[in-house]
């Protein structure tokens, strides 16, 4: 076991990793993909393809909207049947490119065979171009562009490249699977990754409740090391179970001891964090020309008829990949979209999956009713467990007192990261997260446009 952790609040809630013995099995394609052009944080991709067209696997079907974008390719040969918006997994109308799926043709130069390669390009500039071109995104949640974060701004410097192995949610385990059956492919992802950023060091950073994947890992690396010198410096790290640890902010206070500074970034420490599932796609994209086609989707829940990991093409219905594994049980009434402290509740499975999907979690009337709130006690349990050493008993009586917004602000409703600490550990059942970041979504709306106004006096 491992001491290593983070220094501030967090929470030990239950694993309940019921589905990390479940393989990941590759799902059938369905008859139609829904494909989003809104998959990652930044402007929305533009089509790039028209009602009526035939497109193959990998195909680019909209390119990148602004700087920070992504494109975004077909999951199925087929042809495109409509380009018009429709409901996403929380009931809210995107674009949407509809394609009929006509069998499984894969546009030429995508390597989909088995073969793992070691050896990448010498020049990172090749390397990152592929990233870009493969449409990659923070697999981990964030969905934010993988080669811009690649690409740090003049005068920032990374020193550290921490790959997030944590998987710190209850229920998810597509990551556990990923490290022990691409763990080699993960491996080379880091190496690329490490060798784009000009780093010496990376440290894949698995929490200590995964002894399989921590033990692989190192076996993985040992074999590397001995093909080539381009594996040096790449490290294992055990840390304590703790929830959030795969916080950004967490993370890189468990592995280098830095703290990111209020509305800081990790590069202002030297720190740049991927997820294992972005390792891994970087790995497809640099060494066999694949671009983000499917993803690793856990579907768990104890009321669920069959736990599974699952190899899902982006854009599969939901309804899907659930009639696929036995149908919605009786007694679930409600379904999430990735875990249960961090995840968002869906509101449509007729809706599709994105490409940052990461698992679809089942729960009952029992576990999903709150307890009677009552009034706050001022224990300080919250203050205690909130990793981001805010007060939320204090953020939860300025945001219900109203009209308090400059003094949210000032003690940091901004930074709150929605990890959900501070509900888990209130004894009165005080919705603390719902009423937090509802302040920070108006606070956070006043100190853009105070920015924008801010450059626009300067022009
Ligand atoms: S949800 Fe926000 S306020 Fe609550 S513990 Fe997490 S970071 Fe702190
Ligand atoms: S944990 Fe709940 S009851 Fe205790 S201080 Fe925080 S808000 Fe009040």
């Amino acid at each position: 076991m491992s001491n290593r952790t983070f220094s501030i609040g967090g929470v030990h809630p239950a694993d309940n990793k019921i589905s990390r013995e479940c393989k990941i099995e590759t799902l059938p394609i369905p008859e139609t993909v829904y494909i989003h052009l809104g998959q990652h944080i930044g402007a929305p991709a533009k089509p790039v393809v028209a009602v009526g067209d035939k497109v193959k696997v990998g195909q680019v079907l909209a390119e990148p909207g602004g700087f920070v974008s992504a494109y975004i390719h077909s999951s199925v040969s087929g042809t495109v049947k409509s380009i018009a918006p429709r409901a996403d997994l929380a009931g809210n109308p995107q674009m949407c490119i509809e394609i009929a799926v006509e069998g499984d043709e894969w546009l030429e130069g995508i390597d989909t065979s088995d073969t793992v390669i070691t050896d990448f390009p010498d020049e990172a500039s090749v390397c990152l171009e592929k990233i870009k071109a493969a449409g990659i995104v923070g697999l981990g949640g964030a969905t934010f562009p993988t080669h811009v974060k690649l690409s740090p701004p003049p005068g920032k410097k990374c020193d550290m490249l921490i790959i997030n192995g944590c998987e710190c949610e209850p229920y998810l385990t597509s990551d556990f699977r990923t490290l022990l059956e691409k763990g080699e492919q993960v491996a080379i992802g880091t190496a690329i990754l490490k060798h784009i950023l000009g780093v010496d060091k990376a440290t894949i950073a698995i929490e200590d409740n995964k002894p399989e994947a921590i033990k692989h890992m190192k076996e993985v690396l040992a074999n590397l090391r001995k093909v080539s010198t381009r594996f040096a410096g790449i490290c294992v790290m055990s840390l304590m179970k703790k929830y959030p640890e795969g916080g950004e902010k967490q993370l890189i206070d468990a592995v280098m001891h830095r703290q990111v500074a209020s509305g800081g970034l990790p590069i202002d420490v030297g720190a740049v964090i991927q997820n294992v599932a972005t390792a891994l796609a970087v790995y497809d994209a640099v060494q066999k020309n694949k671009p983000i086609v499917d993803n690793s989707v856990t579907v768990t829940g104890e009321c669920f008829p069959r736990q599974a990991n699952l190899l899902v093409r982006v854009g599969t219905p939901l309804r899907f990949i659930i009639d696929y594994l036995g149908g919605v049980p009786e007694n679930a009434v409600k379904v999430i979209s990735g875990g249960p402290m961090m995840g968002r509740a869906i509101a449509n499975l007729d809706a599709a999956t994105l490409k940052g999907t990461s698992a679809l979690l089942f729960l009952t009337r029992e576990q999903t009713v709150r307890g009677k709130e009552s009034n706050c006690i001022r224990c300080g349990k919250c203050a205690e467990a909130c990793p981001m050493g805010l007060e939320p008993f204090l953020l939860n009586r300025l945001s219900r007192a109203g009209g308090m917004l400059d003094a949210l602000e000032a003690n940091a409703v901004q930074d709150c990261i929605e990890c959900g600490c501070c509900l888990y550990s209130c004894p009165a059942n005080i919705p603390l997260l719902d009423v937090i970041r509802q302040s920070k979504v108006q606070v956070m709306g006043i100190m853009r446009a105070r920015a924008a106004a801010a450059t626009a006096a300067k022009k």
